[in-house]
């Protein structure tokens, strides 16, 4: 994340509106609702990261997010296999956007590879063409098909 969401939701308070929709922030937030719960002020952070990222859609912004290429490439996984393969994601995303953060991160990558915590190869669901189909008759009804 470039901005962290409370200097995030700061820039907006201060107008900055095309920085806010070009930070990858929102693109990042996997929308685990942690934040949200502790929000002493009950502020739906999740919700407002996900409005973020349709307006950033809505004013032909995003296409200069990088952290959407990130999204781009998880979804194509997920549909691929049904379920995320960190390894291709990560060396993907950091060949294309960031050599250098990927040459700091190699050995981290390296340590989870050997502990057994990333596979070297993607694994599949067991009915992969079932999710297809959900994810065909999702985008049907949401007439993005
Ligand atoms: S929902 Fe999770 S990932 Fe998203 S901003 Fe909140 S704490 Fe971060």
């Amino acid at each position: 994340m470039d901005h962290t969401p409370s200097r995030l939701f700061a820039m907006i308070q201060a107008g900055l509106r095309d920085e806010v929709l070009r930070s990858n922030t929102p693109w990042f937030c996997v929308a685990c609702y942690y934040c949200s719960v502790r929000c002493p002020q009950e502020v739906p952070i999740t919700d407002l990261m996900y409005a973020l990222k349709r307006l950033s859609v809505h004013q032909g912004l995003c296409e200069q997010v990088d952290g959407r290429d990130f999204v781009r490439s998880f979804v194509s996984t997920v549909e691929r296999h049904g379920r995320s393969f960190e390894l291709g994601l990560a060396t993907r995303y950091y060949f294309t956007r960031r050599v250098l953060r990927l040459l700091r991160l190699a050995p981290t990558g390296l340590g989870m590879l050997r502990k057994g915590r990333v596979g070297l190869r993607p694994e599949s669901i067991r009915d992969v063409k079932g999710l297809r189909a959900i994810l065909r008759r999702a985008r049907a009804l949401s007439g993005a098909a």
